[in-house]
């Protein structure tokens, strides 16, 4: 169900999401390939990632075991970023099938279990690193943190440094760029708001608390082309407006972790929501993503 609460949020569609898929334990990671018009994702516990062909509507197995994968993005190349809770690294698919390790240690520390993973247009991979896949066996395998904390990283394009950018969360989670990619949005999920940040080079400055939390907690979020800011929370999918205010509301059936704009026109929303894949096609598109901004 679509629910307005604001005059600006003026989103109509599919009023009944519908159910691509049933059976995972905990949904995550949506990423949809528009070369080959499909949608993969993370099934977190069952240590797998599916894959959906839009074309067929078959769901089929896409990587079995995953290293526990949870978040997923595209490059500017169009190749898989994933991070992955088991091996408590990101890695980056490529054109030919083989796996490259993006970064997998902090001054010689592991990381705890990459959660979600966003690409800029200069090439540079940001990640947030809460402890969720070291926490129990449960979602990847329970172990002590080296770090200790949760923090968000920065991989620089060039020589592959890693960098820490933010370390005063306490559950960072999902993150996104502005249209303009100045600024950088991220979600924590224990503290239950999201945060904006100035990206200034390899940098962040803290512009303050973006939006709060106001049913469940915030996970996985994405920007429309209008540059507000969808959020999974615990009733669905929450849009705010670029000033932050909550305008409007997409309800699932069961907790949402994450969202993807995709189809052809980027104007279907996918939503990974506990043990379920859903999807609606929407009178609003999804930011353009970084393989088109060449
Ligand atoms: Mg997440």
């Amino acid at each position: 169900m679509i629910e307005a609460l604001d005059p600006r949020f003026k989103v109509n569609g599919d009023e009944t999401p519908e159910r691509l898929y049933q059976g995972c334990r905990w949904a995550e990671g949506p990423v949809y390939f528009p070369a080959h018009r499909s949608l993969v994702w993370s099934d977190i516990p069952n240590d797998r990632m599916l894959r959906w062909d839009e074309v067929t509507g078959a769901v089929g197995p896409f990587r079995q075991p995953a290293g526990y994968t949870n978040g997923n993005t595209l490059d500017a190349q169009g190749r898989l970023v994933s991070c992955q809770h088991g091996e408590r690294r990101v890695i980056r698919t490529e054109h030919d099938g083989s796996t490259t390790v993006i970064a997998d240690r902090y001054q010689g520390k592991r990381f705890n279990s990459p959660n979600d993973v966003v690409v800029r247009s200069d090439g540079s991979i940001w990640f947030t690193d809460p402890s969720y896949g070291i926490d129990s066996d449960y979602e990847g395998h329970r172990a002590a943190g080296e770090i200790g904390g949760c923090h968000v990283y920065r991989v620089d394009p060039a020589g592959g440094e890693v960098r820490m950018v933010a370390d005063d969360f306490v559950r960072p989670n999902g993150l996104a760029f502005s249209l303009d990619e100045q600024r950088l949005y991220i979600a924590d999920t224990r503290a239950n708001h999201i945060r904006v940040f100035k990206v200034t080079g390899d940098s962040l400055a803290e512009e303050g608390v973006f939006a709060e939390c106001t049913v469940g907690v915030f996970d996985g979020i994405r920007l429309d082309d209008a540059g507000r800011v969808w959020a999974a929370a615990g009733d669905g999918v929450h849009c705010h407006d670029s000033d932050g205010t909550l305008i409007g509301k997409i309800h699932f059936p069961e907790i949402v972790s994450n969202l993807a704009f995709g189809g052809p026109k980027r104007n279907r929303l996918f939503v990974t929501a506990t043990s379920s894949v859903y999807s609606l096609l929407l009178t609003v598109n999804g930011a353009p993503p970084v393989y088109g901004r060449r």
